[in-house]
């Protein structure tokens, strides 16, 4: 119990015993000073004495408190004398005990006492007390003739002593309970203003809860990293839109940011937070007020437009799109992560928000398997997916099961029409589904991240088999291998590949690893450092189905290649198409200006053939020269006849 105070019973024993009250200062009431008044009146009254006295003790002198209104009386109230004079009531006081003096002329201990001068020579006085054994002052009797005051008087005064004291010690009793009674006050006070700041405590820690408990609501509710809705309040704020949209036609985009996962490795998750929170920022931009926003998990979106009029939903599919292909400052970094949109449509594809985020979802997972940046949900999308799930519980096992092999593709040099090296083509055949192309698996293998085991099995089984084809005194057979965005990213990559070079002893400058603008495009820095350290190793980099990508051009500049590939589809078309033809030439020449190697792939014709050898084009790769094969074959196919 964090605000438990101990209350401490109040102990009235041992407060007593503590009490320290000042005698001095305790007044005696008006009501008791009449009494006592009357009781020496009486007393002078009774045994004919001129002076009765109560007198009282000062620190620094004693005085008459009361005195008997008898004739003969020379004291009056407030009488003064000095202590340390030899008075009766000073020895009283003193001794604690009665004093009687028939003749103080007579007696020499008294003789020179200051009440002689007032003419009193008599003198009889027994001591006042208060409770607490200090002294009140006395009661006495005095007259002015010599006299020996009889028992019976004496008596009498022993008796008003009794009363005076019995009064002084209800006066003390009444002091000591005021005394306590303020102590209690006190007490009641600080416990008032320890209540008060508890009471304080405590509106201060409801108010505390009161904000917890609404941030837990808010968190029920709402992403903490990007403060937007999550899934549940989605689908209720989409649902409540649905109803109530006066149009409604409604276009649900769920967007998938590209191997976010590798990013948050490579980079810390640090870094992929303020990348998820800058993401966030730059799509409220072209959001309007309508539109819902919402993070579902680690890196996928939804968003909900209503249809309005003006507005063309493909607008913002190209505006986000933009925005993920501009890459992200962050601190040292720049990293780019592309996106994939699934798109559904209310009320064409349901009117169900679960539902269309579902398709919506669907249609996202098409983007991903087909590489296109955006898909609208169809009902095939479904189909596909289930398709999906099928090839990608067969893919578990391949490894194990040595259902992958490789082929090997010849590069072809056109100058001296002979075959300088292979590109390493993975294959895989499934004893249930058949042949399945690397395009349709290789996609899968990345999403689920197989690709860093099967990788590395083409890099194993590459390397060793173009280590054993170097031994065959092919001195410039060069080994084209491709790598996946996904094992580049690894920081470690340029260091497994040294390792696997000096593991089957294969110089570096036999391997040539194609990337493609997929890696640069997703992290400039990391493909940066990695494409650099390879190059010092003496490994070739290539840049693989280049002029399909995003931004081909600048990359040329940026980085330095030594190989470029064009990609088939310009080859393709070099026959039927003045474009592609003038593009092909083009790229040949800026490739051969930046000092690279120039490659030209699928290569099927005589035509395409003399094009690009006209063109000056390097190396020839396709159909025409050689379809990709197995190992035992490429070998007796072409190393024993360049032999
Ligand atoms: P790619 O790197 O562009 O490989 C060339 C593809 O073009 C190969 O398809 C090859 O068989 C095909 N090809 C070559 N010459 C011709 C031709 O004259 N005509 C036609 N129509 N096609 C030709 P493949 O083997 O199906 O590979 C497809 C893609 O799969 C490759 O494209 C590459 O991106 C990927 N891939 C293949 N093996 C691997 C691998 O080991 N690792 C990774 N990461 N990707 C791989
Ligand atoms: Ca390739
Ligand atoms: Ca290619």
């Amino acid at each position: 119990m964090p605000y438990k105070t101990e209350i401490k019973k109040l102990q009235y024993k041992d407060l007593f015993e503590h009490l320290d009250i000042n005698t001095y200062q305790i007044d005696v009431p008006d009501d008791m000073f009449d009494g006592w008044q009357q009781t020496l009146d009486l007393l002078s009254e009774i045994a004919k004495s001129p002076a009765v006295l109560i007198m009282r003790l000062t620190p620094s002198d004693i005085s008459v408190f009361t005195t008997s209104n008898s004739q003969g009386n020379p004291y009056s109230r407030h009488d003064k004398e000095e202590l340390g004079n030899g008075l009766y009531c000073e020895t009283v006081i003193k001794s604690q005990s009665e004093l009687h003096i028939p003749n103080a002329l007579k007696d020499k201990e008294w003789d020179h006492n200051p009440d002689i001068k007032l003419g009193m020579i008599a003198y009889c006085g027994l001591p006042l007390t208060w409770p607490d054994k200090t002294p009140f002052g006395t009661i006495c009797m005095l007259d002015s003739q010599e006299r020996e005051y009889s028992p019976t008087y004496r008596q009498l005064l022993k008796q008003f002593q009794n009363t005076i004291n019995a009064n002084l010690a209800s006066l003390y009793q009444h002091s000591e309970l005021q005394y306590l009674n303020q102590i209690l006050n006190d007490q009641v006070q600080q416990r008032t203003s320890e209540l008060a700041q508890l009471s304080g405590k405590l509106i201060e820690e409801i108010e505390n809860r009161r904000v917890i408990e609404n941030s837990i609501d808010y968190y029920k509710s709402y992403d903490a990293l990007t403060g937007l809705p999550n899934r549940l309040s989605f689908i209720d704020l989409l649902t409540k839109q649905l109803n109530t949209s006066l149009s409604p036609i409604t276009t649900v985009m769920y967007i998938g940011l590209r191997n976010f996962k590798s990013i948050n490795n490579s980079y810390g998750y640090v870094i992929g937070d303020k990348l998820l929170q800058n993401f966030t920022q730059r799509v409220k931009r072209y959001l309007n007020n309508d539109t819902l926003f919402s993070r579902v998990t680690g890196a996928e979106f939804i968003i909900a437009q209503p249809k309005e009029k003006l507005i063309d939903e493909m607008q913002l599919v190209n505006q986000i799109i933009a925005c993920t292909n501009t890459p992200f400052t962050l601190g040292d970094f720049t990293i780019t992560v592309p996106c994939f949109i699934g798109i559904a449509q209310a009320p064409v594809d349901s009117d169900d928000a679960s539902e269309l985020i579902q398709k919506a979802g669907a249609a996202l997972h098409m983007s991903k398997i087909d590489g296109s940046q955006y898909t609208f949900f169809a009902q095939q999308n479904n189909e596909s997916i289930e398709q999906r799930y099928h090839l990608e519980s067969n893919l578990v096992n391949v490894l194990k099961n040595r259902e992958l092999t490789i082929h090997y593709q010849p590069l072809f040099c056109l100058k001296n029409s002979k075959v300088i090296g292979a590109e390493a083509l993975l294959r895989w055949h499934s004893p249930t589904l058949g042949n399945i192309p690397p395009d349709q698996f290789i996609k899968l293998a990345e999403s689920n991240g197989q690709i860093i085991e099967i990788g590395n099995f083409v890099l194993h089984t590459a390397i060793s088999q173009a280590a054993k084809w170097h031994t065959m005194q092919l001195e410039n057979f060069r080994i084209a291998i491709n790598i996946s965005p996904v094992q580049f990213r690894n920081l470690n990559f340029a260091e497994h590949i040294e390792e696997l070079l000096s593991l089957y002893n294969l110089p570096a400058s036999a391997l040539e690893l194609e990337i493609t603008e997929g890696i640069l495009l997703q992290d400039e820095h990391c493909a940066q450092h990695t494409i650099k350290v390879l190059q010092n190793l003496g490994v070739r980099v290539s840049l693989d189905d280049f002029g399909t990508g995003y931004s081909s051009l600048s990359y040329l500049q940026k980085y330095s290649f030594d190989t470029l590939k064009i990609d088939r589809c310009f080859i393709t078309n070099i026959e039927n198409n003045e474009q592609d033809r003038e593009l092909s030439k083009a790229i040949i020449a800026i490739g051969k200006k930046l000092g690279m190697h120039v490659i030209a792939e699928g290569v099927e014709t005589r035509v395409q053939d003399d094009f690009i050898k006209f063109e000056e084009c390097d190396i020839g790769q396709g159909y025409l020269y050689g379809k990709p094969i197995s190992a035992e074959l490429f070998e007796s196919n072409y190393l024993i006849r360049i032999d």
